[in-house]
């Protein structure tokens, strides 16, 4: 999902200002939509995270630098996103759907914003380790996750204060409760939380003692092939559970990215030797391919449709001010 990639670049501010002939129109909105949401979420414990989003919608509005229409951001889930330029820019984009939909009282568009504001709250607090972070394929996960759990925080706060819940949110909040947010890093991120949990505590018990490296690389494979026995068994029915299965898949291989140069202690061996000394990893990596080209369109269909009937409900779901 587009919402938390990073734009490198000074694409931002090049092509913003096409967004609407008045440009002080999305800045209305966007300031509203700031001081709705403070509201909303003021009532967050003190010292919590929400509180802490609290200060970066505060600092957010009173730095209209930090605030651009993007006319690239498509839909209303991932219809914002924190940003940052290789040239040190830094703040918060919105899209024309997310821009136009938003009315008082939208408890979907304040969910979105938690999330994203969070990122904003990491990259303020320390700039570099927040960009070093999205170069590393397992920090820019862990990140995510972070962004994830707030805004499932924020959701439940929603609840608290009896506020009438979207699908959307009522999915979140159903995930907190039933799989700890693993269906909604699933849906909103294309992400197999268990599989990145599993690798992260697995590095962690290794630790940064003697390694033997070739075991470990055949212990990754052999999950990796039950991974794949796993998805050959499931319903390709367009249900949740089929594409749960396709995810681990692609999820475990972006994860190996960070597992194997880590086990062999050694970054600089390239791809081509590492798949030249364990064949059944280059076996297993070809087979994950195969599985890609022939199933990405159906689950990204599958995907599309979910977020599509969500977004559909946003647009049609009064608030406050209509
Ligand atoms: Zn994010």
């Amino acid at each position: 999902m587009r919402r938390g990639m990073i734009w490198l670049l000074g694409m931002v501010l090049s092509t913003s200002w096409a967004l609407a002939e008045d440009p002080g129109d999305w800045q209305t909105t966007v300031q509203g939509l700031l001081a709705d949401y403070r509201d909303a979420a003021s009532g967050a414990a003190d010292g919590s995270a929400l509180r802490e989003t609290v200060s970066v919608a505060d600092y957010a509005a009173r730095n209209p630098r930090c605030l651009f229409p993007d006319p690239d951001l498509k839909g209303i889930l991932g219809g914002m996103a924190f940003r940052f330029t290789t040239d040190g820019r830094f703040g918060l984009s919105f899209g024309p759907d997310f821009l136009q939909t938003y009315r008082k009282g939208s408890t979907a568009h304040w969910t979105v914003l938690a999330h994203e504001l969070w990122h904003f709250r990491d990259y303020l607090r320390n700039p570099q380790t927040f960009v070093q972070s999205k170069k590393d394929v397992r920090e820019s996960v862990l990140y995510e996750m972070d962004a994830i759990h707030v805004e499932a925080d924020f959701v439940r706060l929603l609840a608290d204060q009896k506020r009438q819940l979207t699908s959307f949110e009522q999915f979140v909040f159903g995930s907190y409760d039933h799989d700890y947010l693993a269906s909604v890093v699933l849906m909103l991120h294309s992400e197999s939380q268990r599989v990145i949990f599993f690798l992260n505590r697995h590095e962690k018990e290794l630790g940064q003692g003697p390694i033997d490296g070739p075991a470990e690389i055949q212990a990754l494979t052999q999950m990796g092939k039950a991974l794949v026995d796993a998805y050959a068994k499931v319903d390709k029915a367009p249900e949740i559970e089929g594409f749960g299965a396709y995810v681990d898949l692609l999820t475990f291989r972006r994860q190996w990215a960070h597992f194997v140069p880590f086990v062999l202690r050694s970054p600089e061996t390239t791809w081509g030797q590492v798949f030249e000394t364990y064949p059944g990893l280059a076996e297993l990596n070809a087979t994950i391919t195969a599985i890609e080209t022939r199933d990405a369109a159906l689950w990204a269909d599958f995907r599309r449709h979910v977020v599509a009937a969500w977004e559909e409900e946003i647009r049609a779901t009064p608030t406050e001010a209509s």
